[in-house]
Formats: C-alpha cells, sequence, structure tokens
C-alpha cells in the first residue's frame, strides 16, 4: 500500500486503513510504502508506523530519500513486529547501509537539523498548495496531493510531457493517465505554471 501513492499523492484514510487490513488474512503481510510520509497534511490519513504497532501483519517503510534529501546515501527504514523485522535482517544484503549514511541519518535527528528539514517540507507544502490553486484558476483538475509533487490528470499526458520540455520544463508523463510535477523552488514552479499556462490556452 503506497500512501501517499506514487504519482498520485492520495492518501488512505485510516477509517480504509482498518478496513483493508481487516479483508487481508492474517498470515499475509501488508507493506505500507511511506516514502512521502512527512509531507501529509491530512490528519485523517492512515499512519503506517501506528497501523504497525497494532497489526503484527503491517510493516511500514520509510526512507530518508524524499523528505531528508538523502537519496544517494540510500538509507531507510521498517518499523514492525519484533519477529519480522528479525526475519528481513537475516536475508539483508550485509553492511546494505554504509556507516557515512548512518551519521547522515543520524545528524538528521539532531534537534537544529530536524527544525530545517521540518522547516523545508512546510516551505514544499505551502509551494504545492499554491501551485495546485495555479493550476485550477488555469481549469486544470487537480486533487490534493500529499507528496512532494502535484497530479495532473490529463488525456495525452505524454505530448504534454513533452511539450512541457520544449518549453524547458521536465514533467513525468504517465501513459493514459497524466503527469507528476515535482515541486521545486518557488522560482522553478513559477517557470512550470507560465509554461502550463500557456499550454492551457491551447
Ligand atoms: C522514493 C520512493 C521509495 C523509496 O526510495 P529509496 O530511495 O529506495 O528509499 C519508496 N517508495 C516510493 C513510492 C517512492 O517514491
Amino acid at each position: 500500500m503506497c500512501t501517499p501513492n506514487n504519482p498520485t499523492g492520495s492518501v488512505v484514510p485510516a477509517s480504509a486503513a482498518d478496513a483493508f487490513i481487516a479483508a487481508v488474512p492474517a498470515d499475509v503481510l501488508i507493506v505500507w510504502d511511506e516514502a512521502y510520509a512527512e509531507f501529509v497534511a491530512d490528519p485523517d490519513a492512515a499512519d503506517g508506523v501506528r497501523l504497525a504497532a497494532r497489526y503484527p501483519n503491517v510493516v511500514a517503510v520509510r526512507t530518508f530519500s524524499k523528505a531528508f534529501g538523502l537519496a544517494g546515501l540510500r538509507l531507510g527504514y521498517a518499523v514492525g513486529e519484533a519477529a519480522l523485522i528479525d526475519a528481513v535482517r537475516r536475508v539483508q544484503t550485509p553492511f546494505a547501509v554504509s556507516d557515512a549514511a548512518v551519521a547522515a541519518g543520524l545528524a538528521c535527528l539532531e534537534p537544529e537539523t530536524a527544525a530545517t528539514i521540518e522547516r523545508n517540507v512546510a516551505t514544499i507544502v505551502a509551494e504545492r498548495r499554491r501551485v495546485r490553486d495555479a493550476l485550477r484558476d488555469l481549469g486544470f483538475t487537480v486533487d490534493e496531493s500529499h507528496g512532494n509533487f502535484v497530479w495532473l490528470p490529463l488525456d495525452d499526458p505524454l505530448d504534454w510531457a513533452a511539450q512541457c520540455a520544449d518549453l524547458g520544463v521536465l514533467v513525468r508523463g504517465y501513459p493514459d493517465a497524466g503527469v507528476r510535477v515535482t515541486i521545486a523552488t518557488s522560482l522553478e514552479n513559477d517557470q512550470f505554471l507560465t509554461v502550463a499556462a500557456k499550454l492551457a490556452r491551447h
């Protein structure tokens, strides 16, 4: 279960999470993929770590690649029952996590760094809302996203993405679905919105 979902940014509400888990046999492992957990701004969203504490067949996985910006260091973590985590450890590649990655991860959790990261996340969430509202003003249908991106459902996403690229902005097109636009700096987001406004007029 990918929540927030990539590429749409939708989240599973807590009530739906309980219903889903109840419908899955207890001997089936449910992996709650929360790569974008830090960007969630919905109090009703399910929290995988809490679910993992309540259900022995749920494991929550999170990453330092997104909100913490450490994708190149390959660091993440899983939260689940001790027996489950132990089983994962037994089959894990030895030394899969480097000392440098651990040092960087721990540094992220220092209060001063954590506060900086929290501010960065808040800025991205605010920009995400600004981009969403601007796109709606341009006439696009945009659902709420809880990732560090917005999702635009479109009829011809690959063509739209190619036109964006021609105008100097790279977005990711998903065939027959839409485009995902990563939230960047305020200036870069404005550059995207300028392109979106041009394409909206066609
Ligand atoms: C980025 C991402 C991950 C984790 O990526 P790593 O860099 O391998 O930690 C997991 N799931 C989704 C949906 C992602 O977007």
